[in-house]
């Protein structure tokens, strides 16, 4: 067997930041995004984003629980790109979900960037007992053309099974957490048959301690590489698009240079091998918010 989506999606990725996977839907999203959790306050997120756009990053995902939706806004208004090369992820949280607010909180945040249409709207966590509900109202805004895509994050295999039941559109994506220590090859697998389009969080673990796996040095040293570098490049070429984050412009730039390189079928697989299924973050089966 290859690596999982190796062989099937491996990208044309000449573009460099600007390369593109087409979602079920059509709409091209970028392989490499700027995730922008944990990046406090309106100027430091517009100070990191059009740093990121200045390096060349398009795509930028945020949250609407992040709480820097208009940071993000202001950098896209103040950035020199025009709108529509640009790829915009903002996410609809629980509360808005649980109350069956999906749809004005998508006016919310749409109002906060500062943006006329989503490129994609995702629904943030499953909540019990409104998945169907929550993604009704996805599909509303999709067809009333505020979101020119509609995924979720963090469903499981339970979770996508239930909203693939009632759903006339089915999700272009689902964020996961994802990364060398928990790669939830079932679940991406069952994406990639239904044509939902896996994307990792936290790619680089926060931060953590896969930054210094021994396998992960030793493939690093090889090509000239980081780790860091490593790790997104194993995403892309397995067919996962990833949204790094980082506030020092050395680091962005850093991330997204993993377009010069490739690694091997077997180091493809080394990397496959270390998976041992540690979250970082909750577990989307028993989280308490
Ligand atoms: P990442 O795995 O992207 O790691 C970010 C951390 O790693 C930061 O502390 C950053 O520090 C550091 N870092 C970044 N680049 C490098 C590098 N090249 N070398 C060493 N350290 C580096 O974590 P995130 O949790 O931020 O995940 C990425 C994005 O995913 C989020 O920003 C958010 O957009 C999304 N996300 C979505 C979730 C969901 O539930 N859907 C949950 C969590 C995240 P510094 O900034 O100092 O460079």
């Amino acid at each position: 067997m290859t690596p999982s989506g190796l062989s099937a999606t491996f990208p044309d990725t000449t573009a460099g930041l600007k390369a593109t996977v087409t979602l079920n839907d059509g709409t091209r999203m970028p392989w490499v995004g700027l995730g922008v959790w944990q990046i406090a306050g309106d100027t430091q997120t517009e100070k990191s984003v059009r740093t990121g756009i200045e390096l060349g990053y398009r795509s930028i995902d945020t949250a609407r629980i992040y709480g820097n939706e208009r940071g993000v806004g202001q950098a896209i208004k103040r950035c020199g790109v025009p709108r529509e090369e640009l790829f915009i992820t903002t996410k609809v949280w629980n509360d808005d979900v649980r109350a069956g607010r999906v749809e004005a909180a998508c006016e919310k945040s749409l109002s906060l960037l500062g943006l006329d249409y989503l490129d994609l709207y995702l629904v943030h966590w499953p909540i019990a007992g409104k998945i169907v509900e929550a993604w009704k109202a996805m599909e509303r805004l999709q067809r009333g053309g505020r979101v020119r895509t509609i995924g979720v994050s963090n469903h499981l295999r339970p979770h996508l099974d239930e909203l693939l039941g009632a759903a006339e559109i089915a999700p272009a994506v689902n964020q996961i957490e994802f990364h060398p220590y928990l790669q939830s090859k079932p679940l991406v697998e069952f994406c990639e048959a239904k044509t939902i389009r896996a994307e990792a969080w936290s790619p680089l673990m926060q931060g953590g301690d896969v930054l210094k796996d021994a396998t992960l040095v030793e493939v690093a040293k090889r090509h000239g590489k980081s780790v860091a570098q490593i790790i997104l490049r194993w995403d892309v070429q397995r067919g996962v698009v990833t949204i790094p984050k980082s506030t020092k412009p050395h680091r962005l730039a850093e991330n997204a240079a993993i377009f010069d390189f490739q690694l091997t079928e077997k180091e493809m697989f080394a990397v496959d091998a270390l998976d041992r299924n540690q979250r970082v973050g909750p577990d989307p089966l028993n989280f308490g918010f």
